[in-house]
């Protein structure tokens, strides 16, 4: 079976852009794919963080992904930092990269500017930690949102670097979207969904019914007159409702626009009523799964054990090609 790897970072907890831009897609991959994904610990360094929060949110994170449907018997699961050899490659990586491509990466600019008081080494090297989980693994594919695109082609540079200078060692990975690749901001649909931006920004998956329905409620609309265009922010409501409510209402709603006779308060009640139901059993099982913290570290456990077998030898043969 082709090899899946993907990771996310635990910095709080998932929103619907992680949601429909990737963690969908991990869950239905898992029948078709030998897969594995990472709790990325040590990317989560790069941005400002508190220490004594951390472990709260790696379990938080495997909480998120196992009630969304990640079943750790079917898939590897497992936490960065415990598998040492991921910073190991990284540091053989960085001697292929190019600084002059690194510097090239909008989410390095991205963070940059978004904590000014913060740039390091870490967020600007980030995209090689990353290019190192990916190839580890012999990774064919990877299932990201829009915005990894970039990493994902600098992944691919790295494994030809390395390949051209050290004989064929890596795969060269693709990436996999959803159809729902980039999920924009509840009240700023030109930008990408984003915990950074604040509350009001996304939906998180565990955010009770009436927080929902508060949130699309204050979501940005248009006015409804002109009814040949759909504005960004219509069209995310549309987006997200073809995706969470039944057919005959998205299509009732749609219809109602094109005609320009659309009620976006009535829009908005459907939308964070289905959206609310669809959540529910996520709810139950996220908090099922937190009441029991040694369970979870139990099942991480057994995941980092896998996840080394496969770490450990391949390592072997990489510091093999590279004289060491
Ligand atoms: P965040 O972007 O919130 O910091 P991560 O960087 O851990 O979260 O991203 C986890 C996954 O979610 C990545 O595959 C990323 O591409 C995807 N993702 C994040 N935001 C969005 C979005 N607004 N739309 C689609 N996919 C997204």
């Amino acid at each position: 079976m082709a090899k899946i790897f993907s990771g996310i970072q635990p910095t709080g907890q998932l929103h619907l852009g992680n949601y429909l831009g990737a963690i969908k897609n991990w869950v239905e991959l898992q029948d078709t794919y030998d897969c594995i994904y990472c709790i990325v610990d040590y990317h989560a360094m790069t941005i400002p963080y508190q220490p004594d929060q951390m472990q709260k949110n790696i379990l938080e994170a495997a909480a998120d992904l196992i009630a969304a449907g990640i079943d750790p018997q079917k898939s590897i699961l497992f936490i960065q930092s415990h598998v040492p050899e991921h910073t190991e490659l990284a540091w053989m990586l960085n001697t292929v990269t190019p600084l002059s491509e690194l510097k090239r990466m909008t989410q390095f600019k991205d963070k940059s500017k978004q904590f000014p008081e913060n740039v390091n080494m870490g967020l600007f090297d980030y995209p090689v930690l990353q290019a190192a989980d990916i190839l580890l693994y012999s990774t064919d594919k990877v299932p990201v949102g829009e915005d990894q695109i970039q990493h994902l082609e600098l992944t691919r540079l790295i494994a030809r670097k390395f390949n051209q200078k050290f004989g064929e060692t890596f795969v060269e990975p693709e990436v996999l979207l959803t159809k729902t690749p980039r999920v924009m901001s509840l009240k700023d649909p030109s930008k990408k969904m984003s915990k950074s931006l604040g509350p009001a920004h996304y939906i998180a998956l565990t955010d009770k019914p009436e927080i929902i329905q508060d949130k699309i409620k204050k979501a940005v609309t248009d006015t409804g007159e002109n009814s040949a265009e759909v504005s960004p922010g219509v069209q995310n409501l549309f987006t997200l409702l073809e995706i969470f409510g039944r057919a005959e209402v998205y299509k009732k709603f749609t219809a109602e626009h094109q005609a320009g006779k659309i009620k976006y308060a009535e829009l908005k009640e459907e939308l964070g009523q289905a959206i609310s139901d669809y959540f529910a059993d996520f709810r139950e099982q996220k908090q099922k799964l937190l009441a029991n913290p040694e369970g979870l570290r139990d099942l991480l456990a057994q995941g980092t054990k896998k996840a080394r077998e496969i770490a450990v030898k391949n390592i072997k043969d990489i510091k093999n090609k590279v004289g060491l």
